[in-house]
């Protein structure tokens, strides 16, 4: 329980001040809990510090000695440097501090410091520098270890630590449960290292379970308490479906097909997650479900992030269904008041984020599905779910998200996954053309479309701004056209076209009236041209790894040999790594496991868009192992207590959602 005092705000901490609030805001530090939270994620072992002599260049080291000579240089402009030359008994480092030349008047020759910071040889001297991090003056008795805590403009380290340390001293008696105490008090002021590994593992543990709570309260919620519309598949209807479609289904899509089919007749609404690699047909499970729930008399809902992508579920769906039953599609290109009369009690519907609004109603909606889930938040999924009556949902991914990540962010679903292509799928054949080797990919280019075949030219992520992406595809549409390929028919797809233009582009391809289709991402999710198998990215070290897989994955869909061409000139180690793993694998997992890695799992999502929570400690990736056993404990506290379990969420909800508002809030900074 949170206790009064716990909430005071943060700018009565002595030594805060209204000015400070506003900083720590920008962490999502608004009370005093939030402070004694505020918990570091590394720590720096201080007891043991290297001889100068044996510093290399590294991304962190601690150096401890006596100031020898204090000089600063005032370039141009306001931008200075101040260097502070520090010794030992085996040799002396320039400490540099960049535009603080007001910290020359802490210093004496003869001091004895502490600095720590990142290591480098200079440009200018080729000398080893360390960039001053963090600094402190030597007293003897420092700490011996000392936490990193998150880095902010305007709130230096050593004043982070002194707030802290107030924040302590005043503050952490109040807290009710001693083992919360004696576990923060072990990561903001360890006394050994030993202390800080367990320390971390509880309040992880805590936190993760309440979390985990939640989800499987609101799971539990939704399979017991809800009643859902009961749809039957008769073995007879399925047939049908079956002789509709010109291929079979995998064994894969067989077996979610299966798990899709118990739930839509179990009279529990459904809320299954599918989660297949790109290619691997998840449409024609969501239209078997869409087929089901129409024949019961119901209607269905398909839901896709883009216009592009809406209109070509429903150009295929249109088709498979020609003749009986009435498909209509809303996009916010053609949402009239009498289109939305329309889906009142039509029976499937497929549109974009304009079916969220409040005017679309359904009369007997019992089927969502949600293409590319991903690209949504969480509250747009509950707004499609309030249409109908506790309707089955069903939410579709190409993202191969770990299963850590997908227990946090998807705990409150069931699972089921498509982990095979179609027969004779060949894997794409990706390689990497350095920028000056672009006629060779024009040369190949031209052989493919002679045998037939069509391609993409993926245009370069110019910056975060549609315009210049926009500027970027139509130069490049344009010098493709007149300077490379004029005996071809080029096209051009981007944003901000017109839906009907999009779609006579979508069509023109489709129907092989474009050779080469140039386009912005938008054409990154779902799009389906089976005869497309060859794809240049310019810029390709511009993209990131899971949004290149997302690319690719638009060609290698039909039974021919499929090349991507990266086009580019990586600068950076990230960026080569990132080419290396799209030209070694096709495997989405093994891809998302490396974006993983170089990103981490809020920018690999895209944390807002997918509603990845924050944790205050817990890290759902190196605490994988936790969050299981959180989950197990949470699961068994709800089945041995159902009303315990119920009791404690209600009581500590308010503290999980609160501190989940404020971390949003501040990764909006
Ligand atoms: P995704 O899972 O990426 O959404 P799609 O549903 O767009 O994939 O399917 C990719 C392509 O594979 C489509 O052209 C679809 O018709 C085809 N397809 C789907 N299932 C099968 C199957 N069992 N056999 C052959 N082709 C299939
Ligand atoms: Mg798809």
């Amino acid at each position: 329980m949170s206790n009064s005092k716990l909430a005071t705000p943060i700018q009565y901490v002595k030594g805060v001040g209204p000015k400070l609030a506003k900083i720590f805001a920008k962490l999502g530090v608004f009370t005093v809990e939030d402070l004694l939270y505020l918990v570091p994620r590394e720590w720096e072992d201080r007891s043991n510090i290297k001889p100068i002599a044996q510093i290399r260049p590294s991304s962190f080291e601690v150096v401890k000695g006596e100031i020898r000579d204090i000089d600063v240089l005032q370039t141009r402009s306001r931008f200075s440097v101040l260097k502070v030359y520090i010794g030992d008994r085996t040799a002396t480092i320039q400490a540099v501090w960049f535009n603080q030349p007001f910290l020359k008047r802490l210093f004496r020759p003869g001091m004895k410091l502490i600095v720590s910071g990142k290591v480098e040889l200079s440009s200018y001297d080729h000398v080893l520098q360390l960039c001053v991090r963090d600094f402190e003056i030597d007293t003897g008795d420092n700490l011996k270890i000392v936490p990193r805590y998150p880095l902010t403009e305007g709130l230096y380290p050593k004043k982070l630590r002194s707030v802290i340390k107030t924040a302590i001293e005043t503050f952490l008696g109040e807290m009710e449960n001693e083992n919360e105490r004696q576990a923060l008090l072990a990561l903001h002021e360890p006394q050994a290292m030993a202390e800080i590994g367990p320390a971390r593992e509880y309040l992880a543990f805590e936190e993760l379970f309440m979390f985990q709570l939640g989800l499987l309260l609101r799971r539990k919620e939704y399979k017991e308490e809800l009643r859902g519309r009961a749809i039957a598949a008769e073995p007879a209807l399925l047939d049908e479906f079956r002789r509709l479609i010109p291929f079979v289904f995998t064994a894969a899509q067989d077996r979610v097909l299966a798990d899709i089919l118990a739930d839509l007749k179990s009279g529990r609404p459904m809320n299954r997650l599918l989660q297949g690699d790109v290619g691997s047909g998840k449409t024609i499970v969501a239209a078997l479900a869409a087929f089901l729930a129409v024949k019961n008399g119901f209607q269905a809902a398909i839901l896709a992030p883009t216009e592009i992508l809406a209109q070509q579920h429903y150009g295929k769906l249109a088709k498979l269904f020609e003749g009986m039953f009435k498909v209509v599609i809303l996009t916010s290109a053609t949402a009239t008041d009498k289109k939305r009369e329309e889906l009142f009690d039509v029976d499937l519907v497929i549109g974009t984020h304009a079916l969220l609004e409040a005017k679309v109603k359904f009369k007997r909606l019992a089927l969502v599905v949600i293409d590319e889930q991903h690209r949504f938040g969480v509250h747009q999924r509950a707004k499609l779910l309030k249409k109908g009556v506790a309707p089955h949902l069903l939410v579709m991914t190409a993202t191969p998200i770990p299963r850590s990540l997908a227990l946090t962010l998807y705990g409150d679903l069931d699972r089921s996954i498509i982990d095979e292509l179609p027969p004779g799928r060949m894997p794409v054949k990706t390689y990497y053309v350095p920028k000056n080797k672009r006629s060779d990919a024009y040369e190949f280019i031209r052989l493919k479309v002679k045998e037939g075949r069509q391609v993409f030219f993926v245009c370069p992520l110019v910056e975060e701004s549609q315009e210049l992406d926009l500027k970027a595809a139509v130069d490049e549409a344009r010098r493709l056209q007149n300077d490379i390929f004029p005996e071809l028919k080029v096209g051009l797809l981007h944003g901000r076209l017109k839906g009907v233009e999009k779609d006579a582009v979508m069509k023109k391809l489709l129907s092989k009236e474009l050779d080469l289709l140039v386009s912005t991402t938008v054409i990154e999710v779902g799009i389906d041209v089976p005869n497309a198998t060859v794809m240049v990215i310019e810029h390709a070290e511009r993209f990131g790894l899971s949004q290149l897989h997302q690319l690719r994955g638009r060609i290698g869909r039909g039974s021919e040999q499929s090349y991507c061409f990266l086009i580019g000139d990586p600068g950076s180690e990230e960026a080569r790594a990132r080419l290396k793993a799209m030209i070694e694998t096709n495997d989405g997992f093994k891809i998302a496991e490396a974006d993983l890695r170089l990103r981490g799992p809020g920018e690999m999502l895209g944390a807002r868009q997918s509603g990845l929570p924050n944790f205050r400690v817990a890290d759902i990736i190196r605490d994988e192992k936790i969050l299981q056993s959180a989950r197990a404990a949470a699961r068994d506290f709800i089945e041995r207590d159902p009303k315990g379990a119920h009791n404690r969420w209600e009581s500590q909800k308010h503290t999980v959602e609160n501190s989940q508002k404020k971390l949003e809030s501040s990764a909006l900074n």
